[in-house]
């Protein structure tokens, strides 16, 4: 069968629901050569992250050009720092065939969903808000203004849950890892993705016999 399209697929959900810590251990073993997307932020880097890796880190200039030349699928402000998608690579792997992994708040998957509907969009829910809020707290890095800002945006957000394909409760990181790559396994065989394929198999074999 010839090569067919990438899967776009957004994870999504909730500050501190989890998000990072499940997609790391998608790309951990990554038995599905899954293609991340690296996002700009103008957010200062964390210890232990790196530049290119984590994400590109850039000043609110270098964001602002991006969005000026339109090279984001799209971007938000979050917490008071820009973070966007970038565009090319996107595509690049999209056309070679590779699935693209994106994991990005809830706002711009929303507009990713606008761009590129025939994306896969899996929303990652905490098993309950007093769990959610533990996390914020545990994570150690943000004061207490910051903690009530994202519980307010996560109820916010977990209402925006309505516009996605799937939920994922993220009540053990392996079983949300197993889920994730079986909705996304699963969205390969749909038929709407495979006919054109077949369709053109059964055309060209009766061809050739004419
Ligand atoms: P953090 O600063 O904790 O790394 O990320 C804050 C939030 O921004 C997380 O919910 C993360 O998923 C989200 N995020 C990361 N990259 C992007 C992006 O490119 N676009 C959008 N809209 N959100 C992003």
């Amino acid at each position: 069968m010839s090569q067919s399209r990438g899967l776009l697929v957004v994870l999504s959900g909730p500050s501190g629901v989890g998000k990072g810590t499940v997609r790391a251990a998608i790309f951990e073993e990554n038995k599905y050569n899954y293609v991340y997307s690296i996002s700009a932020t103008t957010r200062k880097m964390r210890d232990g992250e790196v530049d290119g890796v984590d994400y590109f880190f850039i000043s609110r200039e270098e964001f602002e050009n991006l969005i000026q030349e339109d090279a984001l699928l799209e971007h938000a402000e979050y917490v008071g720092n820009y973070y966007g998608t970038p565009i090319k690579k996107i595509q690049e792997n999209l056309e070679a065939g590779h699935d693209v992994f994106l994991e990005i708040e809830v706002q711009g998957a929303l507009k990713v969903k606008e761009r590129m509907p025939e994306g896969v969009f899996i929303f990652l829910a905490p098993p309950n808000l007093t769990e959610l809020e533990s996390r914020i707290c545990g994570r150690g890095t943000e004061d207490e203004a910051i903690i009530f800002e994202r519980m307010q945006k996560a109820r916010e957000e977990i209402e925006m849950m309505q516009y996605y394909d799937y939920v994922v409760v993220n009540e053990e990181v392996d079983q949300a890892v197993d889920q994730v790559n079986a909705i996304i396994q699963s969205e390969h065989l749909k038929v709407d993705r495979v006919v054109d394929q077949i369709q053109r198999q059964i055309h060209d074999y009766f061809q050739k016999g004419e």
